[in-house]
């Protein structure tokens, strides 16, 4: 009889899975879960509003001097997390439903090479991920003349610049430039929209709700500790699924007694402008061309942290056109409780160094003056690396040494730094290890 009731017990009640953070690599995986297991994802932050207020505005108060922090930027968007590193790079994350998602500036690129060699084909994922979300480059109409004499520079120096795939309907888009704000036209897709499918099919979202850590036991984790303003305490999980970033994920692990390797990236980001009267790119879609290198990659972005913080952007923003080099950095650094070690060694000033010489030499065949050149603040914005996949866990994508109901899903798992936009590759990458935890349900 009382063997029958359990049969019938499991038969209508799912197990439980927790999956921890919103943004690229959780809410896909709670798309891919829910329905094998009952989801419930714990999000830290709150829910999303994107900064609504005139840039402008903004722009006439940093001249008040009242701006010279960049971890300020809370105080007028919640949703954007700033923190400095030990070597004072400003590290970027977002916080509320939809992680970083929601202030990305919408680039969908595929890198996986690093994936490749170690043995992972991600092809179905990708190829999955193409039909369900907007992807495209046909942008150029948005471009002012001054990016599309930029596009053109680069092609004469043989740069290969290549319009950026977006993630974004595109017949929404206002070309408003504000991207890294949320998007008040709902015209950027967000890992909102993966959460909501994932709601609907039954998956419960708890804002407010910090994971600390996981409990295991026998090899087998069997809840997590919530330590939120909302909610506070143990709650139970048969699978659970990490998901809380480059920064968050790592963190749980160690708190959790799991050791992790100090090999953290940002992908440091660091900006070239010069003086350009009445360009506007503050007013364009950002980053719509990428020329790739070997170490670093370039693109064309109004950097608003620099243009609210850096005393060296004194010129109004419609007057100032940038260029990002963004690295893909060594990976050594680590995050450990709230702190995080990480600075540029030799090798990635090297790299940086070339890159901003290519940016003023682009500059210099505008006509540009070197007087009217300036650099922005080093800022950082995709975090990963610290518990890297090898060829072992190709298949499995599973460490053998952490319980065998605990799985990682965002950039942590990354061998090395893309470099690049990862949202992509981080989604592809989670909907494979989706699949593989519905399966022990
Ligand atoms: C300004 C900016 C622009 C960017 N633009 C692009 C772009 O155009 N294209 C691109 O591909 N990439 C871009 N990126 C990077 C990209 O957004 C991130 O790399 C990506 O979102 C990471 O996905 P994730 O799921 O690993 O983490 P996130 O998206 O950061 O989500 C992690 C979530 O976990 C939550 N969390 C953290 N700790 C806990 C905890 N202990 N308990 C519960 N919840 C927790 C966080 O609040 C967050 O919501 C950009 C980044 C920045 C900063
Ligand atoms: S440019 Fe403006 S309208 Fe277009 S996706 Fe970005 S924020 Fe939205």
């Amino acid at each position: 009889m009382l063997l029958r009731a359990h049969f019938a017990w499991s038969e209508i009640y799912l197990k439980r899975a927790i999956v921890v953070g919103s943004g690229a690599g959780g809410a896909t995986v709670a798309k891919e879960l829910q329905g094998a297991f009952e989801v419930t994802v714990l999000e830290a932050g709150r829910e999303f509003r994107p900064f609504t207020a005139d840039l402008s505005l903004v722009g006439k108060f940093r001249k008040s001097g009242l701006l010279f922090d960049e971890r300020m930027i809370r105080f007028l968007f919640p949703a954007m997390k700033v923190r400095k590193s030990s070597g004072e790079l400003i590290i970027v994350n977002g916080s509320g439903a939809g992680g970083t998602t929601t202030i990305c500036t919408a680039n969908g690129i595929r890198r996986d090479q690093c994936l490749k060699e170690i043995g992972i084909n991600l092809d179905k994922e990708f190829e999955e991920l193409e039909r369900e979300v907007p992807l495209s480059d046909d942008h150029r109409r948005h471009w002012n003349a001054g990016t599309k004499r930029v596009f053109e520079i680069c092609r004469e120096m043989g740069l290969d610049p290549v319009p950026s795939p977006k993630l974004a309907y595109r017949n929404r888009c206002a070309a408003c430039g504000r991207c890294i704000f949320g998007c008040r036209r709902g015209a950027k897709w967000d890992s909102r929209e993966f959460l909501n499918v994932a709601m609907e099919r039954g998956a419960k979202l708890l804002s407010g709700c910090r994971v600390k850590r996981v409990f295991a036991d026998g090899g087998e984790v069997y809840g997590v500790e919530v330590a939120g303003s909302v909610r506070f305490g143990f709650l139970p999980a048969d699978l659970v699924v990490l998901a809380a970033g480059g920064l968050g994920t790592p963190v749980i692990l160690r708190e959790s007694g799991f050791e992790c390797e100090d090999r953290l990236f940002v992908d440091p980001m660091l900006c070239v402008a010069t003086k350009w009267e009445g360009v506007g790119q503050d007013q364009e879609i950002p980053m719509p061309f990428i020329v790739q290198r070997e170490h670093f990659m370039v693109s064309p972005y109004f950097d608003y942290l620099s243009f609210f913080f850096n005393r060296q952007w004194k010129y109004s923003s419609p007057d100032i056109y940038s260029m990002m080099v963004k690295l893909a950095d060594t990976g050594s650094g680590s995050v450990t409780g709230k702190k995080i070690t990480k600075g540029l060694n030799e090798i990635d000033r090297s790299r940086m160094n070339e890159g901003v010489s290519l940016c003023m030499e682009i500059f210099r065949r505008l006509g540009r003056e070197e007087g009217d050149m300036f650099l922005g603040t080093i800022n950082a914005g995709h975090p990963g690396g610290m518990l890297p996949l090898t060829g072992k866990e190709a298949t499995t994508f599973h460490h053998d040494w952490l319980p065998q109901n605990l799985y990682v899903a965002d950039a942590t798992l990354f061998p090395e730094s893309l470099g690049n936009p990862p949202i992509l590759t981080i989604m592809a990458m989670a909907k494979r290890i989706g699949r593989i935890c519905a399966a022990l349900a």
